[in-house]
């Protein structure tokens, strides 16, 4: 490389991909549908989220996605149940829901206590309701290519994509990471918008060799930091969908799964940690309950991306 390369590769400063300013704006369009929706049914779409015991983080994630719903116009429905609940009582819960006409999506928040079977509960709700998109039937038709309910972060990922890069056709991608909350959904989604992709996964041989390959990096694993700015293509779009909480110069803070300064210096794109990727999953979320009420109303649903 050039001394006048080098310099120029030193100086490469990505741009940020502002997950936070999507959502906001998507959650804008969800509003504008909601209004629609009612207009044709004379009713909110509804959302439920069910959350069993008193798990800190889980109490922060319900209450936020009530808040979030409501802040659109939705209804909120909040169940929250004993940790001692039953598998028999969860899944009447479940069921009740499922027959409810004013609900239209079903959330129940993970992780259950462990001895609740999560897959079962999973597999009660009525997939049409499935705004999570983790039931079996939704997983079957992101990889059949059919419509159904896509999972809220993968989602909300490939959102971030196309408003970055446009057309992803022909695009190598990566994903790290192959996760049923993530990593499969994305890579079906990438697969869909003719990206060629590989998967990766803790057992993967030359992570950095595979990644350095890519003109689109999606980290999904968990470990703080792992993925090293030169590993990075020169010019590649990097989603960052890691959360790790560390302590840094004495202070709690949160980092994705790259090396965000290290990276920023080689990608043409990449999303921060916090502020990227995070909100993106809670609007999908909105989305993915407005989409499964206009589809159980039989009205065509919106684009709203
Ligand atoms: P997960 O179920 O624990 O899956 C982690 C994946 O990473 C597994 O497939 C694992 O491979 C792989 N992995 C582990 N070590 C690896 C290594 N050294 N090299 C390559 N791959 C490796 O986690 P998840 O639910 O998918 O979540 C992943 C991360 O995203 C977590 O930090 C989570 O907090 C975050 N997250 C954020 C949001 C958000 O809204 N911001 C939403 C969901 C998840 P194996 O399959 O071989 O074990």
């Amino acid at each position: 490389m050039t001394l006048e390369a080098a310099t120029r590769e030193r100086q490469m400063t990505a741009d940020i991909i502002d997950g936070k300013g999507y959502a906001a704006g998507l959650g804008d369009r969800i509003t504008q549908q909601v209004s629609v929706f009612a207009g044709h049914t004379g009713r909110a779409p509804g959302l439920a989220v069910v959350l069993v015991g008193s798990d800190p983080a889980s109490e922060v994630y319900v209450r936020s996605k009530g808040r979030t719903a409501r802040q659109l116009g939705m209804e909120s429905f909040e169940h929250v149940l004993p940790e001692d609940t039953t598998q028999e009582d969860l899944l009447a819960l479940v069921d009740r829901l499922n027959t409810d006409e004013t609900v239209d999506g079903i959330l129940v928040q993970l992780p259950l206590p462990r001895h609740l079977d999560s897959l079962a509960v999973i597999k009660a709700i009525d997939p049409a309701k499935d705004v999570d998109g983790l039931h079996p039937v939704n997983a079957g038709y992101l990889a059949s290519g059919l419509p159904g309910l896509v999972s809220c972060t993968p989602l909300g990922c490939l959102m971030l994509l196309k408003s970055s890069l446009g057309s992803l056709a022909g695009l190598d991608a990566i994903v790290v990471g192959r996760s049923i909350l993530v990593g499969k959904p994305m890579a079906q989604l990438l697969l869909a918008e003719n990206c060629t992709v590989t998967m990766a996964h803790s057992r993967t041989r030359d992570l950095a060799g595979k990644i350095g390959q890519a003109d689109i990096v999606v980290a999904a694993v968990g470990s703080a930091e792992m993925i090293k700015g030169d590993w990075i293509k020169p010019g590649a779009t990097v989603i960052d969908v890691g959360t790790s909480r560390v302590i840094r110069d004495g202070a709690k803070r949160l980092v994705g799964d790259v090396d965000f300064a290290s990276a920023a210096t080689r990608a043409r794109a990449i999303t921060p940690v916090p502020g990227g990727v995070g909100p993106m999953t809670i609007m999908s979320l909105m989305h993915n309950t407005l989409l499964a009420a206009f589809r159980r109303a039989d009205l065509a649903a919106p684009e709203l991306w």
